[in-house]
């Protein structure tokens, strides 16, 4: 079995504010193998790196735009063009509500300068950083809510996918994996608009927790045998490959990984985080002994890529 793959959730974002470059800096510094990017597209139809079609858990625009809400309440990055979002300032991830940090330990909410940039500038920065460092850092870019963009007139993953081909990824050999949580727009990157690219499908929890219920292997069978049919893998949360872990350190393993792996599917579970660690988990080595040790999963989305990668090179290499 190959070495499974550290992929860096959102950066080092563990350490520093979600999706800036300087977290992406530290991910590639600290060893990972992949660098994600969570994509949306700004009013101008522009891809850029940002984990919600929001920008107010993750920026000044309340404070630097106040008016420009949506009647929800919300400051969405499609109402606003790329020239607008680049005079925000990123900090740690926080509630829109009550301004409060998500992660009280993290990078705190001090005047540093963080900015947002687009999906091209990253792919450049990856790439430098490839040459200055001899390496092939990977990229793991995420569609975002293609249901959301179409009702406002854009089709994101036709504007990625042309992104990532005038970047030079152009198939399953380059260090790139496409992923999106929308199973049938997932299945039209491959099929109609021909992404040749190693794809991922994530899985939300409510639809495939259903599937794993006991009377129902025939079922999940059948949607993995589907998902293998356009994807190279799938990108579960852990808990639907681990239904439950115990206080004395022993588990309880769903079919999942087992059933993925039986239809050749890559598994790379989200989120790996010290600071969050599922109930009853001893420790966060004790949850990647179980994920990569005895599930066999392939790799992992971890907010610590220094530990991930320090644990697998200590086990597993
Ligand atoms: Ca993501």
């Amino acid at each position: 079995m190959p070495t499974p793959i550290v992929i860096a959730h959102r950066g080092a974002s563990g350490y520093l504010p979600e999706h800036t470059l300087p977290a992406k800096a530290l991910a590639a510094g600290m060893g990972a193998d992949y660098l994600e990017q969570d994509v949306v597209l700004t009013r101008d139809g522009v891809p850029i790196v940002l984990h919600d079609i929001h920008l107010d858990t993750v920026t000044d625009v309340a404070e630097r735009f106040p008016g420009r809400a949506r009647p929800d309440g919300r400051y969405y990055a499609i109402d606003f063009t790329l020239e607008e979002i680049r005079t925000l300032l990123v900090r740690e991830r926080f509630s829109h509500k009550t301004g409060q940090p998500v992660f009280s330990k993290r990078f705190p909410h001090v005047a540093s300068r963080f900015t947002l940039h687009t999906l091209a500038e990253e792919i450049a920065f990856v790439q430098g950083l490839n040459r200055s460092m001899s390496r092939t850092f990977g990229i793991y870019p995420e569609i975002k809510q293609p249901a959301f963009h179409r009702r406002e007139g854009q089709d994101i993953s036709a504007i990625v996918l042309r992104v990532l081909e005038e970047s030079g990824y152009r198939s399953k050999e380059e260090a790139c994996y496409l992923q999106c949580f929308d199973e049938p727009e997932t299945e039209r990157c491959r099929r109609e608009l021909k992404c040749p690219l190693k794809i991922i499908q994530l899985l939300e929890e409510k639809d495939w927790k259903l599937l794993l219920a006991a009377p129902r292997r025939g079922d999940l069978d059948a949607a993995l045998a589907k998902v293998a049919g356009y994807a190279d893998g799938i990108g579960p949360p852990v808990s639907l490959l681990v239904s439950e872990f115990r206080a004395d350190g022993t588990f309880a393993a769903t079919e999942l990984a087992a059933a993925a792996h039986h239809h050749g599917l890559v598994i790379h579970p989200w989120t790996l985080r010290r600071d969050e660690l599922p109930k009853s988990v001893p420790s966060f080595d004790r949850q990647m002994e179980i994920l990569f040790g005895e599930l066999r999963v392939d790799g992992a989305f971890s907010d610590f890529p220094d530990l991930t990668r320090q644990w697998i090179d200590r086990r597993m290499a």
